[in-house]
C-alpha cells in the first residue's frame, strides 16, 4: 500500500494542517520530523528551541498514533534522511508546508525540491497562513490575508487510512519510530540558562490562548508596552505560532469569536474592544513581516535599502557587543531587559525594539551581528519577523519612521518605581526609585548611602546618551536625505510596503 509522507517542519500540529489532511485523502500517512544539525546547530539556534520542539513532537506523535498514523523522528541531513526513507518504504508522495526560514533552510528546501524532481517523487508544498510564494505585488495582499484567516480551520481525519503494517497480515515491517537526539549529538548550544522553560504542544497553546482571551488580555492594549505588566498581559503565544503548534488562523478566529461573545454580553469590560483589535492586527503583522523575507530572502543579510549598506561597520566592536548581549551596558533598564530576555526566552515588543535601537544607534553595532546574537535568546525566533524588525529598528528599511529610543525616558515611563530593574539588576537593589534609572548621576552622598560602587558592582554607562544619540542621528540622516536613498525607498515600498496604513507604517 503506497504511503504519503508528511514532513513536519515549523508546523508541529495536528489541527489546521492542510498538507496532513490532504495527504490522508490519498492513502495511509506517515509523518516525519528531521532534526537537522545544520539548522539546530547554527548560531541563531539554541537548546531552548530544541527542548520546545521535542515537547511539541511528543504530543503530536501521541495524537497521530491515536488516529492510526505514526510520526518518525530522524536526525541528520534532511536530504539524506528523506532519501533513506524513500528507499526503505513505499512512499509515493511528499507533503509539507512552505517554509519561510533562514538562508540554511531556504537552501535546504531548494535541494529537496530538486531531489524530489530528479527522483520523480511528487512534492506537494502548501502555503503557510497568508504568506504567498512568488508574490508579484503587495496590492491586494491584505485582502488575500483576510480571506485566508476567515477560511474554516482544517480538520484532521478522525481516523487515518491504516498503515500497511497495522494489521500484521501484509507482512510489511513498521520502521523504527526513532527518538529525539540530545543537544550534544546535534551540536546545539545553550546560550544562557533559562528560568521557566515553556511547555510545547497544541494543548499548552490552546490553554494559553484561552487564558489570554478569557481574562489576561483585557488590558492588553494599554499594558503591552511595559515589561512590568507585559509578561502577564501579552498573549505569549509567539513560540507556539513560530513552531506552528498553533496557526495564526486558529488564534485569529478564537479572538473574533471572543469579540462576538463580548458584544453580546451586557456590561462587558470596555477595554476588551481595543485589546482584541490590537491582538488581531498583530496576527496580520506576523504574516506581513514574514512575507518580506519570503519575497526577498537577501534581507537576512543585506539592508532592504541598499543605500544603507555601509552605514555601519561590517564588524561589530567586540567589547560593545559583549556588554550589550550580556546585559552590562551601565544602562539599568537596557540591562534589565536583556537579562530578563536571557532568562525567560521572551520580551515584549517595545523592549525588544529598545534593545535593538540601543545596539544600532547608541552602540553603532551592525544589525546583522546583533540579530544573530539575539536570535538564540528568543524562544519565538521567527526569521521573517526577526530580520525585518531588526532592520526597522536600525533605520535601514528606508521606508519606516526612524525611532531612536531614549533608554532613560523609556525607563522612567515603563518602570517608574524601578521594580523591574531591581528584579533583574540586583546590584542596584538598594538604589532609590529616582536614581535607579541613571545611577551614575547620583550625588556622591546618595551613592555612598546606597552602598553602590559604580565601576565595580555595576558599570558606568558604556557610552554617553546625548553624544551617541546626536552622532547616530546625524549619520543616519546624512544617508536618508541623499537622492539615492529616496529612490531606493520608493522601490522598497513598492515591493514590501503595507497598502493599509493600519497594518504598520511600512
Ligand atoms: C527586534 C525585534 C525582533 C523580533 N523578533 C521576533 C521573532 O523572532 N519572533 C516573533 O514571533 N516576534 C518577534 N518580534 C515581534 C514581537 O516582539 C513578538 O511577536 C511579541 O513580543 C511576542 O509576544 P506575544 O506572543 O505575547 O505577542 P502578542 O502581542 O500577544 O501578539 C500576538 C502575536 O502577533 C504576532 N506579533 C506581535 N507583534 C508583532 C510584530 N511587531 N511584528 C510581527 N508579528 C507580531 C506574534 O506572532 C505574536 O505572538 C520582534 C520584535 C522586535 C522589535
Amino acid at each position: 500500500m503506497p504511503l504519503q509522507l508528511v514532513w513536519f517542519k515549523r508546523d508541529v500540529r495536528l489541527h489546521d494542517h492542510a498538507p496532513l489532511a490532504a495527504a490522508a485523502r490519498h492513502g495511509p500517512v506517515l509523518g516525519v520530523y528531521l532534526f537537522e544539525p545544520a539548522v539546530l546547530g547554527a548560531p541563531d539556534a539554541d537548546a531552548q528551541h530544541l527542548a520546545f520542539v521535542v515537547d511539541c513532537l511528543a504530543e503530536l506523535r501521541a495524537r497521530l498514533r491515536r488516529r492510526g498514523s505514526e510520526l518518525l523522528l530522524r536526525t541528520g541531513d534532511a536530504l539524506e534522511g528523506l532519501e533513506r526513507l524513500v528507499q526503505e518504504l513505499p512512499i509515493t508522495a511528499l507533503w509539507a508546508h512552505e517554509e519561510t526560514g533562514n538562508a540554511v533552510t531556504y537552501a535546504r528546501d531548494r535541494r529537496v525540491r530538486a531531489w524530489a524532481r530528479a527522483r520523480g517523487l511528487p512534492f506537494h508544498e502548501l502555503p503557510s497562513g497568508g504568506v504567498v510564494r512568488r508574490l508579484v505585488t503587495r496590492d491586494g495582499w491584505a485582502e488575500h490575508w483576510e480571506s485566508v484567516v476567515r477560511a474554516p480551520v482544517v480538520r484532521p481525519p478522525t481516523r487515518f487510512p491504516p498503515l500497511p503494517w497495522a494489521d500484521g497480515a501484509t507482512g510489511a515491517l513498521a520502521p523504527p519510530p526513532g527518538e529525539p537526539p540530545s543537544a550534544e549529538a546535534l551540536g546545539v548550544r545553550a546560550h544562557a540558562p533559562r528560568a521557566h522553560p515553556r511547555r510545547g504542544g497544541e494543548r499548552a497553546a490552546h490553554a494559553l490562548l484561552a487564558s489570554f482571551l478569557e481574562s489576561r488580555g483585557a488590558d492588553y492594549r494599554r499594558a503591552m508596552s511595559s515589561p512590568v505588566t507585559a509578561f502577564d498581559t501579552c498573549s505569549r503565544l509567539s513560540p507556539y505560532l513560530a513552531f506552528g503548534a498553533l496557526s495564526g488562523r486558529q488564534a485569529w478566529q478564537a479572538a473574533r469569536r471572543r469579540g462576538a461573545e463580548l458584544r453580546a454580553t451586557p456590561d462587558a469590560d470596555e477595554r476588551w474592544r481595543g485589546s482584541l483589535q490590537s491582538f488581531t492586527a498583530r496576527l496580520a503583522w506576523r504574516d506581513h513581516f514574514i512575507q518580506k523575507l519570503e519575497s526577498e530572502p537577501r534581507i537576512e543579510h543585506e539592508p532592504f535599502s541598499k543605500a544603507y549598506a555601509s552605514l555601519r561597520p561590517a564588524d561589530p566592536d567586540p567589547e560593545r557587543l559583549a556588554a550589550w548581549i550580556e546585559g552590562r551596558t551601565g544602562y539599568p533598564f537596557v540591562d534589565a531587559c536583556m537579562r530578563a530576555l536571557r532568562a525567560e526566552g521572551w520580551l515584549n515588543f517595545r523592549m525588544r525594539a529598545m534593545l535593538v535601537s540601543f545596539a544600532s544607534y547608541h552602540l553603532w553595532l551592525p544589525w546583522q551581528a546583533t540579530a544573530v546574537a539575539l536570535a538564540p535568546h528568543f524562544l519565538d525566533y521567527e526569521p521573517g519577523i526577526h530580520y525585518s524588525q531588526f532592520q526597522m529598528q536600525s533605520g535601514t528599511t528606508g521606508i519606516n519612521t526612524v525611532r531612536i529610543y531614549n533608554p532613560y525616558k523609556q525607563s522612567r515611563e515603563q518602570d517608574p518605581t524601578g521594580a523591574f530593574i531591581r528584579r533583574w539588576v540586583p546590584e542596584l537593589a538598594a538604589v532609590s526609585d529616582d536614581d535607579v534609572h541613571a545611577p551614575h548621576e547620583m550625588p556622591g552622598l546618595m551613592a555612598q548611602l546606597s552602598g553602590l560602587r559604580l565601576g565595580r558592582d555595576y558599570p558606568y554607562p558604556v557610552v554617553d546618551h546625548a553624544v551617541a544619540y546626536t552622532e547616530a542621528k546625524a549619520r543616519l540622516y546624512a544617508v536618508r536625505q541623499a537622492t539615492a536613498a529616496r529612490a531606493e525607498a520608493r522601490a522598497v515600498f513598492e515591493r514590501h510596503g503595507s497598502r493599509r496604513r493600519r497594518l504598520e507604517d511600512g
